[in-house]
């Protein structure tokens, strides 16, 4: 699941790969961008803004790029046969004399001038991998919204970015706090946030996305994809329910017993 220590990786090797050569050859599979050609221009850099990437490219230009839930960038050698999908899937090829970066079923694909960069990552809260990475800053968006659940509140990526719904529910259960639990009467709000942290930080230079330390194959995380086993803690069963907006209803999985949900608020 491309959360922001994935889009933080992709961003890293399609740094190395294009960064400061030029472009030998380019192609848009998207409607609007069909026309554009922009061989010959060198790529500047390539840097992730929480799930968004931005491929800077020639003086001007910045190529914006969102993962969503099923798209991926692959890195491939010239000749190399593509993995990614098939080739109806393929939204963007961006070529030079030693690598082919093509971006598979890229749900959001624009092409910005610099200056408007802000308009496509402007409205994200701090990145938990950005170099600005500002805990206070996330603590404070999260507490502009007190009653909102805990669970929907990580994953707006206004109040922090970078944390998609597997790292909300790993770092939930770590913290022992319920995804049903107000934002205001989360016992220790700042660790919360830096554990999610670390655990993106952790996480970020490899594909696997172990939040409990054991890399062995089904043993990676505490509750997520888990609903009706045993929590590995406890053995109480993982439960699992949508919760949110039902427009943007995320499942969530969580122990009750290690994430009970706060008492009821004593009368004042
Ligand atoms: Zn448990």
């Amino acid at each position: 699941m491309p959360e922001g220590d994935t889009v933080w990786l992709a961003a890293r090797r399609m740094h190395d790969a294009l960064a400061g050569r030029a472009l030998t050859r380019t192609d848009f599979q998207v409607p609007q961008l069909a026309t554009v050609d922009l061989a010959g221009q060198n790529v500047q850099d390539v840097v992730s803004r929480g799930k968004h990437l931005l491929t800077r490219i020639g003086p001007d230009l910045t190529l914006h790029t969102h993962f969503k839930m099923e798209g991926s960038w692959h890195l491939y050698r010239p000749g190399e046969r593509w993995r990614g999908g098939p080739g109806h899937q393929v939204r963007i090829l961006l070529e030079n004399s030693e690598w082919q970066a093509v971006g598979f079923r890229l749900p959001v694909v624009e092409l910005l001038k610099r200056s408007e960069e802000g308009d496509a990552v402007g409205h994200l809260g701090p990145d938990l991998l950005g170099p600005d990475w500002d805990l206070e800053e996330a603590v404070r968006r999260l507490l502009a919204a007190p009653d909102r659940s805990i669970g929907e509140a990580l994953l707006d990526q206004r109040n922090l970015a970078g944390i998609g719904n597997l790292y909300k529910m790993e770092v939930l259960f770590l913290q022992g706090v319920s995804p049903w639990t107000p934002v205001g009467r989360v016992g220790d709000l700042p660790r919360l946030v830096s554990r999610a942290q670390l655990l993106l930080e952790h996480n970020r230079d490899e594909p696997a996305q172990v939040t409990t330390g054991d890399t062995r194959r089904g043993q990676h995380h505490w509750v997520y994809g888990r609903g009706g086993r045993p929590c590995r803690r406890c053995s109480t069963t993982i439960l699992v329910k949508g919760q949110g907006d039902p427009a943007y209803e995320r499942v969530t999985f969580w122990c009750p017993r290690c994430q009970p949900e706060p008492a009821q608020a004593e009368p004042s």
